[in-house]
């Protein structure tokens, strides 16, 4: 098909040309003398692309479901009690990993359109008086719906419950997109993948942990730990240290990471953050004031701004929606998982990303839904979106952006 592919799924997003052409190397020897200088400032860009200046953190051959089993089998041990909120399908899928371990989760199922709630957190945590809850999982930005849930306040709970419960979070759909601060938030264990906010491809699983969690995968060391060998954290350690890995990394990747750090850190991780939640509001506008169709996540505290599920309307199917899309139009757009399969397509508005970008999301959108005899006014999400992007405020964020 002639013209530019538009890739808005919520990940694998689009790979700007900057990192492609810092990918293209030559394959070189991964413990030559040479290695340590790519590879430690990747580690300090990692840390403060988490905000921490206690966390270590990891970088797996893998993916982002890799980096959730290294955080769980480094810390803790078989029959281990965690507590975990369940609101779609990525929160399922974690959910499905620990107890396959052999984990006892607590599982507190929300309402999918819903996100983790602080109150329930923290009175499962005052019930626990034995403290056998070792670990609370929350997913931070749920891919599926479309819904971020606030991890400041799930650390506040915690606090308030006085449990002192590691706070396991999964950011692969917001780091580096979304406001995270693992210090600050009290977070013992970030995960994400390269395919996201990092504006890379997938083959990066990320992790980093606190003090407390390296601590607790010694613990878990002497108790009965989960079984781990390519995950080991020691194994890591022992390499990663001098600038190295236990087995062969992936070069083009750690040279793709290192100028997805340099471009975060030249727009300034603020700016990110400010940028994407700008682009969201137009995705949202033409969603909820054009279309007049409803997001997955039932209220404004749930909108995330790096997805936005979009419901269709009684009667219709999302898949045919994205079928069109993407036949017709060249478009990808995000598919409906699980129970919500076919009640909805999603957008994603995360990455390398500018107005123009979503306009043609939305426009596409608009043109499959028509196409499929869903009644929507021609040109009404564009129109929206286009009034939220020619704000003075996005202008700002914008600029700064560009800078
Ligand atoms: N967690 C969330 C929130 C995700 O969106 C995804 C993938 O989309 C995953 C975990 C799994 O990551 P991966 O597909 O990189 O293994």
């Amino acid at each position: 098909m002639p013209g530019r592919h538009f890739l808005h799924i919520p990940g694998p997003t689009n790979v700007p040309d900057r990192i492609l052409n810092a990918m293209h190397v030559p394959m070189e020897d991964h413990r030559s003398p040479a290695l340590p200088k790519l590879v430690l400032p990747l580690f300090a860009g990692l840390k403060r692309l988490f905000r921490t200046e206690a966390g270590t953190p990891f970088i797996f051959p893998a993916s982002g479901t890799g980096a959730w089993e290294a955080v769980l089998v480094n810390t803790l041990s078989t029959g281990d009690r965690v507590l975990s909120s369940r609101f779609g399908q990525f929160s399922h899928l974690w959910i499905d990993l620990a107890q396959r371990h052999g984990l006892d989760v607590v599982v507190q199922d929300e309402a999918w359109g819903t996100g983790a709630s602080p109150e329930r957190i923290h009175d499962a945590l005052r019930a626990d008086a034995g403290h056998a809850i070792k670990a609370v999982m929350v997913v931070q930005n749920e891919t599926a719906t479309g819904v971020a849930s606030d991890i400041a306040a799930v650390r506040r709970a915690m606090d308030d419950a006085g449990h002192p419960a590691l706070l396991f979070v999964d950011g692969v759909s917001s780091v580096a997109s979304m406001d995270f601060r693992m210090d600050d938030w009290g977070v013992d264990g970030i995960v994400t993948g390269s395919q996201k906010g990092l504006m890379l491809p997938s083959g990066l699983g990320i992790c980093c942990v606190s003090p407390r969690a390296l601590e607790a995968q010694r613990r878990a060391g002497t108790n009965a730990p989960l079984r781990r060998t390519f995950f080991d954290f020691d194994d890591m350690l022992r390499a990663n240290k001098d600038g190295f890995f236990p087995y062969t990394p992936s070069l083009p990747l750690l040279y793709g990471l290192r100028e997805a750090l340099a471009m975060l850190e030249e727009e300034g991780l603020d700016n990110v953050i400010a940028r994407h939640r700008f682009l969201a509001g137009g995705v949202r506008a033409a969603v909820l004031e054009g279309w007049g169709l409803q997001l997955c996540a039932r209220e404004p505290k749930w909108h995330s701004d790096t997805v936005s599920a979009v419901m269709v309307p009684e009667g219709a199917n999302g898949a045919d929606v994205i079928r069109r899309a993407y036949e017709r139009y060249n478009l990808a757009l995000g598919a409906g998982l699980a129970q919500v399969a076919g009640k909805l397509f999603r957008i994603g508005h995360l990455g390398d990303l500018n107005e123009l970008m979503c306009l043609g999301a939305i426009t596409g959108a608009e043109m499959a839904m028509r196409d499929t005899g869903i009644a929507i006014r021609p040109g009404s999400g564009a129109a929206a979106a286009e009034e939220h992007y020619r704000q003075q405020a996005g202008e700002g964020a914008m600029a700064r952006a560009a800078e």
